[in-house]
């Protein structure tokens, strides 16, 4: 008999939590709990990924009928209902946190729908009151959106706030050029919503490779929306609350004033928001987006009591093997604040299990995740940007940009890029970025040879396929450049 109630203890019913739990119960044999305060399936399933793209895919439609009529299809463009998607969207949500919950119950794990705290290094306190033992503790608490500290900034909404939304705004402002903020100008710049974004750095979609990053905030503009680099908010207000004194209430006279669109008075939260930006540029918008980022949810957790380390970020700092400095402790996910990705996080669940459940210390390999932005155009990257390469070691860049032919057969100006970034010493590929329709379902596959480590020479051997975008990988014979 063990001398706790569980071998684990998951806290977080997220991606990895719950697939940590399952595995380690279903494969592993171990007895195993599992607490989650909100809704199972967790950032991903619940309110990121899956509706993400949901709502990605929902806007692709908008030129549907347009592209069509250049095929000889003669079909009238319609308008988008967000009510029927919406009640469409959260059924399917319901679905499959029913699966989630499902998964759990089949693996044998036992669920409490209740907040979790960290008494000691082996006792849980749970919400209902109840206290619980086990040998190990895994925290898959994952993270949440952050605004930024000024003041009113809770008049602005975060992206966990999109799917909920009664209405859609008939103009909006998103601050961040990261990918949520770049994913969310898409996909309601598609759904008909006037998007303005505002990022303070010189590129959206920082870290990435420069001549995508470019491509995509040109394509991005050309699509209409109205993006702003080196720009931030200063002040914002809702227009309601302002003075009827002539001014504008932000040093500004009411004549400078531009309106951004027809504000509305009955959108969520009470009515246009009236923002000063460091251009001096006076806007209203009848919503504010906030994609700033996101912060590990490790706050009330009695960590710090347990001498669990947190990163700047309030992160739980974790070696290799997702240990924390407490050995029964455990950390996984985007509250690693690591790599936060869905299947990065289910990756490091699964080597967790096989270190403390099979006695198989696997380290999380961390090295040449592929991944895709859900702008429009789409972003599939894998490996090192050309300017991250160029300071490793000498490269040979192979580029190419063009109007793939489905949206140049209907006079659309739309441009795809495939580059890649090739070691001049070893010859291996160390970066493949594409920027198309459905660049990251090529990702994929290109991102298996990466791993791989294929050379350029083993991409010039495979034989295209004719007639693709991706074909355009392996065809590339002569460096644009070296570098
Ligand atoms: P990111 O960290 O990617 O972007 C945050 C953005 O907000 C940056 O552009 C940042 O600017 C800006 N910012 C931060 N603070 C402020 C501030 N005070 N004022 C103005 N701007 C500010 O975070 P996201 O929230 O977009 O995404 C979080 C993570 O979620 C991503 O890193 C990714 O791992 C994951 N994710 C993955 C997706 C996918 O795989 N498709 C989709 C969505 C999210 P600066 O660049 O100057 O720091």
């Amino acid at each position: 008999m063990s001398e706790f109630d569980y071998d684990l203890f998951v806290i977080g019913g997220g991606s990895g939590g719950v697939r940590a739990a399952r595995v380690a119960a279903g494969e592993a044999g171990a007895k195993v709990a599992l607490a989650e305060e909100d809704r199972y399936g967790g950032t991903c399933v619940i309110r990121g990924c899956v509706p993400k793209k949901l709502m990605v895919f929902a806007s692709g439609y908008a030129g549907v009928t347009e592209e069509a009529a250049s095929f000889g299809w003669n079909i009238e463009p319609g308008a988008f209902d967000w009510p029927a998607f919406q009640q469409r969207l959260h059924a399917e949500l319901d679905r499959l946190e029913g699966v989630y919950r499902k998964l759990l119950a089949g693996s044998g794990v036992t669920a409490y729908d209740a907040r979790a705290r960290l008494r000691d290094p082996h006792t849980v306190e749970l919400s209902t009151g109840e206290t619980v033992t086990a040998k190990h503790i895994l925290i898959a608490t994952g993270g949440r959106p952050v605004r930024p500290d000024m003041p009113n900034a809770h008049l602005g909404i975060v992206s966990d706030d999109i799917f909920d939304l009664e209405k859609l705004p008939e103009t909006i402002l998103i601050v961040g050029g990261g990918y949520i903020a770049c994913e969310f100008a898409c996909i309601l710049n598609g759904l008909g919503v006037k998007v303005t974004q505002y990022y303070r750095g010189a590129q959206i979609l920082r870290g990435f490779d420069e001549e995508a990053r470019g491509l995509i905030a040109e394509s991005m503009c050309e699509n209409g929306i109205d993006l702003h680099t080196g720009t931030n908010i200063v002040e914002m207000h809702r227009v309601a609350d302002l003075g009827e004194n002539g001014s504008d209430g932000m040093g500004a006279p009411v004549e400078d004033v531009q309106f951004g669109g027809a504000a509305t008075t009955d959108t969520p939260g009470g009515g246009p928001i009236r923002v000063k930006a460091t251009n001096g540029a006076v806007n209203d918008f009848d919503m504010v987006l906030f994609a700033t980022g996101r912060r590990p949810n490790t706050d009330d957790m009695g960590l710090g009591e347990l001498g669990v380390a947190l990163g700047r970020n309030g992160q739980i700092e974790v070696d290799e093997y997702s240990q924390t400095g407490v050995p029964s402790i455990f950390a996984i996910g985007d509250v690693t604040d690591r790599v936060n990705l869905t299947p990065v996080a289910i990756r490091e669940g699964m080597a967790f299990v096989e270190t403390v459940f099979h006695g198989n210390p696997t380290p999380v390999d961390h090295a040449l995740i592929p991944s895709a932005v859900f702008t429009q155009p789409e972003f599939g990257t894998v490996g090192l940007s050309e300017e991250a390469a160029r300071e490793q070691e000498p490269v040979e860049i192979y580029c190419t940009s063009f109007r793939p032919m489905q949206t140049a057969f209907a006079g659309k100006p739309d441009r795809v890029l495939m580059k890649l970034v090739v070691s001049r010493q070893t010859r291996k590929v160390l970066g493949c970025h594409i920027v198309a329709p459905a660049a990251g379902e090529m990702i994929q596959m290109a991102g298996i040879a990466v791993k791989m480590g294929a050379t350029k020479e083993d991409f010039d051997r495979t034989v295209a396929v004719h007639p693709t975008m991706a074909e355009e990988i392996v065809t590339m014979r002569k460096p644009t450049r070296t570098a």
